[in-house]
């Protein structure tokens, strides 16, 4: 039987209420690895965090996607800690983010050591967390895949193959998409196991079509950002026009505590989509979508 892997143990379909694909509990972005990265304290993360998982549960959201990559100071025994606390289910990534952001040793390591350190997360588990990957998290370039992207590429799809796990790359342009759906077709990797995230970021829906023609998952996952909320009404109801209902995921790319900023920065309630987008979304006559986009179609993409 398919199901999430999280750091409270697999969640079938039956157990997930609802699901948010796209969201952060701690996240560093700064490049170059400066004093202090990644550094936090998992109580003061707990209680920034917590209160808003909490918020979250009660409108019916009972598990999250957290989307921090290896290069953006992702913690995984904080986001367990905060999980425990807070009693909330979190599906963890393995992967490695974009350049100039990927570490050194993942620029020097080859692609079968890659390869092996993902499957290891995804099967094994994370560090000494026990935590086991549910995912595979990945970027690529504006311009291009560089060639180090293309072997952190590779070397997930052959992890996801053996794994069965999905593949979540921040792609902003189409283009460089449709060269990484190529790819992962070359490597014999389904392509509904690839979600693309941050889809709103290119504005030439022609490719949304596409890459959804060819299999991919849409995500239209910075809502209460921008573009505003009207747009991201008119990118859903395209999509769902076209008939891809099936395929079309809804997130924030919110939180978090961020180690850059004293006391995390300021926190995004991950409460907004429920509170402010879903109301509009039933205004436009589309709440019989609900369960479908909020629970069974993030399931789908994410349980392995
Ligand atoms: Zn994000």
């Amino acid at each position: 039987m398919s199901a999430l892997v999280t750091t409270l143990g697999e969640r079938t379909l039956e157990e997930v209420q609802g699901i948010l694909p796209h969201e952060h509990v701690f996240t560093d972005t700064r490049q170059g690895e400066p004093p202090g990265f990644g550094q936090g304290n998992s109580e003061d993360v707990e209680k920034l965090v917590v209160p808003w998982l909490q918020k979250l549960q009660k409108q019916g959201i009972n598990c999250m996607v957290e989307c921090t990559p290896i290069g953006c100071g992702r913690r995984v025994d904080i986001m367990k800690a905060v999980s425990e606390a807070a009693g909330f289910p979190l599906v963890v990534a393995t992967g490695i983010y974009r350049e100039p952001w990927i570490p050194q040793w993942a620029v020097d390591a080859s692609g079968a050591k890659l390869y092996e350190w993902m499957k290891k997360e995804l099967t094994v588990g994370i560090e000494d967390t026990g935590v086991r990957a549910g995912w595979i998290k990945l970027s690529a370039g504006d311009d291009g895949l560089t060639a180090v992207e293309e072997k952190i590429l590779r070397a997930a799809a052959r992890a996801a193959k053996e794994c069965s796990a999905t593949i979540g790359s921040h792609t902003i342009r189409g283009e460089v998409v449709l060269r990484q759906l190529d790819i992962l077709e070359e490597e014999g990797v389904p392509l509904d196991r690839f979600i693309w995230i941050h889809t709103q970021a290119e504005s030439n829906q022609e490719f949304h079509m596409q890459a959804a023609g060819r299999g991919a998952w849409l995500e239209f996952d910075g809502i209460g950002g921008s573009p505003a909320d009207e747009d991201y009404l008119g990118l859903l109801q395209s999509a769902l026009d076209a008939g891809f209902g099936q395929q079309i995921m809804l997130s924030q790319d919110r939180g978090w505590y961020d180690p850059a900023h004293p006391d995390g920065s300021t926190f995004k309630p991950y409460t907004y989509l429920m509170d402010s987008f879903v109301p509009l979304m039933r205004e436009a006559g589309l709440a019989g979508w609900e369960e479908q986009l909020l629970r069974i179609n993030p399931f789908r993409a994410f349980a392995r």
